[in-house]
């Protein structure tokens, strides 16, 4: 079984660092700009954004 994941993305928008979970169960959005950073892809999230480091 796969272990989840945190990532460090940088929303291409308004390059706002977020740290986001990998298998996201909903959209989920910039905070500061409303982007779609992930969408959710039957467990694994598509990432939508610059990933910056991937936080075991
Ligand atoms: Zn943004």
């Amino acid at each position: 079984m796969k272990k989840s994941k945190f990532v460090k993305v940088r929303c291409p928008d308004c390059e706002n660092i977020q740290i986001i979970f990998d298998h996201p169960s909903t959209v989920v959005k910039c905070l500061v700009c409303g982007r779609t950073l992930s969408e959710p892809r039957g467990g694994r999230g598509e990432i939508k954004a610059e990933i910056v480091q991937v936080l075991e």
